[in-house]
């Protein structure tokens, strides 16, 4: 459960603004996915590679080094 900063009414999980005063809520931090994302070999593509290795908005395979 989050708390709205402002009021510290709480919240419902995922919610953009608060439900009681209506201000929006900050999130610290980014819930993480369970693997590391890694950028689009392409610099021009904003996409990530999926899980089959491939980016998932341009499609082209990662030709990059390997990174980690
Ligand atoms: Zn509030
Ligand atoms: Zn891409």
């Amino acid at each position: 459960m989050k708390y709205c900063p402002e009021c510290g009414g709480e919240t419902l999980e995922g919610s953009v603004y608060c439900s009681l005063c209506g201000k929006p809520i900050k999130r610290d931090k980014e819930e993480t996915d369970s693997f590391d994302r890694v950028p689009c070999s392409d610099g021009s593509c904003i996409g990530t590679l999926n899980e089959s290795g491939v980016c998932g908005v341009c499609g082209k395979p990662y030709n990059g080094d390997p990174v980690g």
